[in-house]
């Protein structure tokens, strides 16, 4: 994929960019590595000093960079400078926690083991490779980032051919806060340019946020070198109404569920679970709902959500749907491509989905909805769970025994109760299954790529 600024509202090329040579490459593993043996030398203190300024230089630019980011991939400018705030504030999160997530620990008393001393510690790896998608081209590099950084890693960022504008922006951006030259850098390469660099000693591991067939490739480049990697991939996730739940609620929200970023976003909710005593009440609001959302210039105010990001993603998200029309979908709302330029998709909702359609298993990266009436809160669990994903879930009930077991028997990385599914800087986020493996952000996600160094003393 060429690397290249293409405005998805309008489809023209803004500007592209001369990929790295393999010298330049090179240069820049160099300068990690030595910024590595510089950073694993100072203190928590000095590193959230200098992520703090970082923070604060990109509060005072989150107006451009949104700007520059629905340019580039094409959400709203609003959810833009939302993403960037977010960033800083992920950013500042890690600063703030990152000794405590880190502070070595006494995993038994020392004499259980015949010592006089002891103690777990969580040491710094060396430079870590982050592949990254374009459809939070910020967050999505920042909580990969934020945490290596301090925990004293430095990082080698290979973002996704077409936010190439964010990736140079973030490549600069922790050098501006302070960090040494060569903690965080920007790699210009295409995809297919990525396993070989896992043949690098001075690369110690590799996290990718992306497809299910991107994340293979590098997780096997990494296995062959013995390398750890954390892989956040593609999700279908669940939807489930049960009858106690506040309908009118779970309707209003299940609309944001399934459009935000354009129906761009991994945690998306792509398969809704209704049951059949509240499924008229809820179809008939959610569509309506859906219908009523507006998409079109993106640096508009009264925009719901912009294009889809490539014309790729586009046509692949159409073909679902019209998979699915060909096999007896009903489309209540939604399912045509609109005319004139731009990647423009609208709001859709499909009903009578089956298990022959594609998008009854399939990732659909797009605002396509399929709707499923379930008779109990059993089909909805088994019909949750027959996914080769398992990333996150939405789950609207009021029922105390419901929401243990759906948050016990729901297979996959959260279940989120009455509300949307949302990474927190502060909480575990990554999948079972098909959606990868690993997690990010909170203490589990900081000490993914730190050696856990046992200290025992005689
Ligand atoms: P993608 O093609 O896998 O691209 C993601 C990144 O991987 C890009 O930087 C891409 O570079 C790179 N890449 C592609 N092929 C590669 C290969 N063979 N080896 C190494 N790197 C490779 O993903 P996408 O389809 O654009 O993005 C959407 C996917 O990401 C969806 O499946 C979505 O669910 C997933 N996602 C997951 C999460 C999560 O946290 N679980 C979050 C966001 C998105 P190029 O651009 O140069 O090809």
């Amino acid at each position: 994929m060429a690397i290249a600024t293409i405005d998805p509202t309008t489809g023209k090329t803004l500007k592209t960019f001369e990929a790295h040579s393999p010298e330049e490459v090179e240069q820049r593993i160099a300068a990690a590595d030595a910024a590595y043996r510089e950073l694993a030398g100072t203190t928590f203190a000095q590193r959230a000093e200098w992520m703090h300024r970082a923070a604060d230089i990109l509060e005072a630019e989150a107006g451009d960079v949104a700007r520059m980011i629905t340019t580039e991939m094409g959400k709203t400018v609003a959810t833009a400078k939302y993403e960037a705030l977010k960033s800083a504030t992920g950013m500042r999160h890690f600063a703030d926690h990152a000794e405590r997530y880190l502070t070595p620990e006494l995993p038994v008393e020392a004499s259980a083991v015949n010592a006089s001393a002891l103690s777990v510690r969580f040491d710094p790896i060396g430079v870590v490779l982050a592949v990254m998608p374009w459809n939070y081209p910020l967050w999505q590099a920042v909580r990969f980032a934020a945490p290596a950084l301090m925990a004293g890693n430095t990082g080698l960022l290979k973002h996704a051919s077409n936010v190439p504008q964010s990736a140079l922006y973030l490549g600069e951006l922790f050098a501006r806060g302070g960090f040494p030259e060569g903690a965080f850098q920007t790699l210009l390469i295409e995809g297919a340019d990525v396993a070989p660099l896992l043949d690098d000693r001075r690369i110690r591991a590799a996290t990718l946020t992306g497809s299910v067939a991107a994340g293979a490739s590098v997780a096997a480049a990494a296995g062959r070198n013995v390398k750890k990697t954390v892989l956040e991939l593609g999700g279908t996730d669940v939807f489930i109404v049960l009858p106690s739940a506040d309908v009118q609620k779970a309707a209003e929200l299940a609309v944001n569920a399934r459009v935000q970023n354009s129906g761009q976003s991994c945690i998306a909710a792509k398969r809704y679970f209704v049951h059949e005593d509240v499924y008229e009440t809820f179809t008939d609001q959610f569509v309506a709902g859906m219908s009523a959302t507006t998409t079109g210039d993106p640096l508009a105010a009264d925009t719901t959500f912009g294009p889809l990001a490539t014309e790729r993603g586009r046509q692949d998200v159409h073909e679902l749907v019209e998979d699915a029309k060909s096999k007896g979908a009903t489309v209540l709302c939604g399912g045509e491509v609109p005319a004139g330029a731009g990647w423009f998709y609208p709001a859709t909702v499909l009903a009578d989905v089956t298990p022959d359609m594609r998008i009854y298993r399939e990732e659909c990266f797009g605002p396509v909805a399929s709707l499923h009436k379930v008779a109990s809160i059993d089909e909805a669990i088994e019909r949750s769970n027959d996914s080769d994903f398992g990333l996150s879930s939405s789950v609207w009930t009021t029922d105390d025994e419901e929401i243990a077991r759906l948050g016990r028997e729901i297979d996959a990385g959260g279940v989120f109760v009455n509300g949307l599914t949302a990474s927190f800087p502060g909480v575990p986020f990554g999948g079972v299954k098909d959606s990868g493996f690993g997690r990010e952000l909170s203490a589990h996600g900081i000490r993914e790529f730190t050696n856990v160094k046992t200290v025992w003393q005689a």
